[in-house]
């Protein structure tokens, strides 16, 4: 299997190709050709495994085939549990999209909200945030989620794990029905699973 059968675009294969990859993982193998079609995706992998690119990869082709996104109104939301996660999640979004047009933002919280709230105004096309920051840009109104077509979750075991199940729900009511869900855990626990049921 190479990276050229999954189906992605070609300035996508020009930026893994540019990382030095030449195999895809096998959870890349499994998820790039079903995010692809549209499908909703429930999947348990650790680090390490290429989760990351493994849902970055498809969601970046599956916006550059739409229109740009509106002032505050992002098209991709990538929850993490971390400001670390997040940070490492927005830099692989920056690299594997570079010779896209797409725009993407990190928001998370202990830093000064203000520069967040002029990236969003500008447009951006994928939001990677932690759930307590994204929900005060909410309550601010500088941001707008009615407009998300795909939701990742990553590392949602541990978003649980560090108290963030009100935040998440509250989020997701925010969410439009339609949207593509990708679900990613280490572990599925009974919380877990019911949690990935509402949502898949
Ligand atoms: P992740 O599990 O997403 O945190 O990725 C783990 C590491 O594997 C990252 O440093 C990636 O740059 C790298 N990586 C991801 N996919 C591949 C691949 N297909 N071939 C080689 N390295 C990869």
């Amino acid at each position: 299997m190479t990276f050229d059968e999954l189906g992605l675009p070609e300035a996508v294969l020009r930026a893994v190709r540019e990382k030095g990859y030449d195999t895809p993982s096998p959870i890349q193998a499994k998820a790039i050709p079903l995010v692809l079609d549209g499908h909703d995706l429930m999947a348990a992998a650790q680090t390490g495994t290429g989760k990351t690119a493994g849902f970055t990869l498809p969601m970046l082709a599956q916006l550059d085939s739409g229109q740009p996104a509106a002032s505050r109104r992002p098209r991709a939301l990538v929850l993490t549990p971390t400001r670390e996660l997040a940070a490492q999640v927005n830099d692989s979004v920056v690299q594997y999209g570079k010779f896209l047009k797409l725009k993407s933002a990190v928001v998370f919280g202990g830093v000064k909200i203000n520069p967040q709230i002029a990236k969003l105004r500008h447009g951006v096309d994928i939001l990677v945030a932690t759930p307590g920051r994204l929900l005060d840009h909410v309550s601010q109104r500088t941001l707008d989620l009615s407009a998300v077509e795909i939701l990742v979750l990553d590392e949602a075991d541990r978003m649980l794990d560090m108290g963030f199940i009100r935040d998440i729900r509250k989020i997701l009511a925010l969410l439009p029905d339609n949207k593509q869900t990708l679900f990613f855990s280490a572990t599925f626990s009974k919380d877990i699973k019911k949690l990935a049921n509402e949502l898949l």
